[in-house]
């Protein structure tokens, strides 16, 4: 038998955030204190430094209050803090305002084209197998399927064939299903193919055309609901209804309530709770392209995975990777430290 070290080869690597679920688990306190360090230079207790969350070297000479070992066995432990109110997660910042933008604060929809969504669908599936050459010729086959749907009439005028849009999708389908046949035969030959930068700037490119594809529209094709829109300003999502909703363009039929509570006339601050929930009508109501566009969704625990563009408990690293530094009977606070602390004030502030 050959002698090969046993190993573990890894082929994948996800990388999601932590749910609120979980964050309560690996937590073994709730930070509710801004006083981290009193003037008897002792640990406050719900403060940062508190020692359940483990002791730190030089500074306190007893033993961790969770597993009781000392301050160089004790490997450190998180707490949490308590959001009064959800904010902006400032990782996702960036996707949470595209995804703002194109969402229909009626109904959670995403009005998109659905060979447009066909396109994308097969395009990043041949992308996440590597493909990214192939994945371009994707457009080719729906440009082509597009183009029989046009037809010309007597006096040269284009017209779209009647009563044809669901056999042209399934004709589509069916076309780019064989287009995937194909090219994983292919694959079969020449082995597989790895996910490298190119393939990720082709997949960015992609799903760039499908966001510029969604036409701005006056009312949503679903519920006729107006359309809104978001610019972020000063911290703030601000929503403000089109132009176009005033005058010739009102429809009589537009439904008035939406998913949230919003003034269909003037611009308002949209708080991040109302985002949330927007978006969760949203994952309820099109989950397979939102994760499609953003792959991170799809690996998240909980039940509504959007709820990671927002933060409503903060994980506490452990005092030992955010050490206090002493010289004499002063204190230095770790640059970390003193941004929490902004957090709890603003907390305090907020529940009053
Ligand atoms: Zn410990
Ligand atoms: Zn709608």
């Amino acid at each position: 038998m050959e002698d090969v070290a046993p190993y573990t080869e890894i082929d994948r690597l996800d990388l999601r955030m932590y749910s609120d679920e979980e964050i309560e688990k690996i937590s073994v306190m709730q930070v509710t204190s801004e006083e981290s360090i009193n003037n008897m230079g002792h640990c406050c207790k719900g403060g940062l430094y508190d020692q359940r969350m483990g002791v730190m070297m030089r500074i306190s000479t007893g033993v961790c209050e969770t597993c009781h070992l000392n301050a160089e066995k004790c490997m450190g432990h998180c707490g949490h803090i308590d959001m009064p109110v959800p904010v902006y997660n400032p990782v996702f910042l960036t996707h949470l305002y595209k995804l703002l933008r194109i969402v229909c604060f009626g109904c959670g929809s995403i009005p998109a084209n659905s060979m447009d969504v066909l396109q994308l669908q097969y395009q990043l599936k041949l992308l996440s197998e590597g493909y990214s050459h192939e994945a371009l010729g994707v457009c080719q086959i729906v440009s082509e399927v597009r183009e029989d749907e046009i037809q010309v009439d007597a006096d040269g005028k284009e017209t779209k064939a009647t009563g044809a849009a669901v056999t042209m999708l399934m004709s589509l389908k069916a076309k780019l299903d064989a287009y995937y046949e194909s090219v994983s035969a292919r694959a079969a030959d020449e082995g597989s193919r790895v996910y490298t930068s190119t393939v990720r700037s082709v997949r960015d490119e992609c799903v760039k055309s499908f966001i510029s594809s969604l036409k701005p529209r006056r009312f949503c094709p679903n519920c006729k609901y107006p359309s809104f829109s978001v610019i972020y300003r000063m911290s703030q999502m601000i929503v403000a209804p089109k132009a176009t909703h005033a005058g010739k363009g009102k429809r009589d039929d537009a439904v008035v309530s939406g998913i949230l509570d919003l003034d269909l006339s003037r611009q308002s601050v949209l708080t991040p709770l109302q985002a949330r929930q927007l978006l969760r009508e949203a994952w309820k109501s099109d989950s397979m392209t939102l994760s499609q566009i953003f792959p991170v969704l799809n690996n998240s625990p909980t039940k509504h995975p959007t709820d990671l563009f927002f933060i409503s408990k903060l994980l506490v690293i452990p005092p030992k990777y955010r050490p206090l530094v002493r010289m004499g009977d002063l204190f230095l606070e770790h640059d970390s430290v003193v941004l929490l602390k902004n957090v709890l004030r603003l907390c305090r502030c907020m529940t009053f």
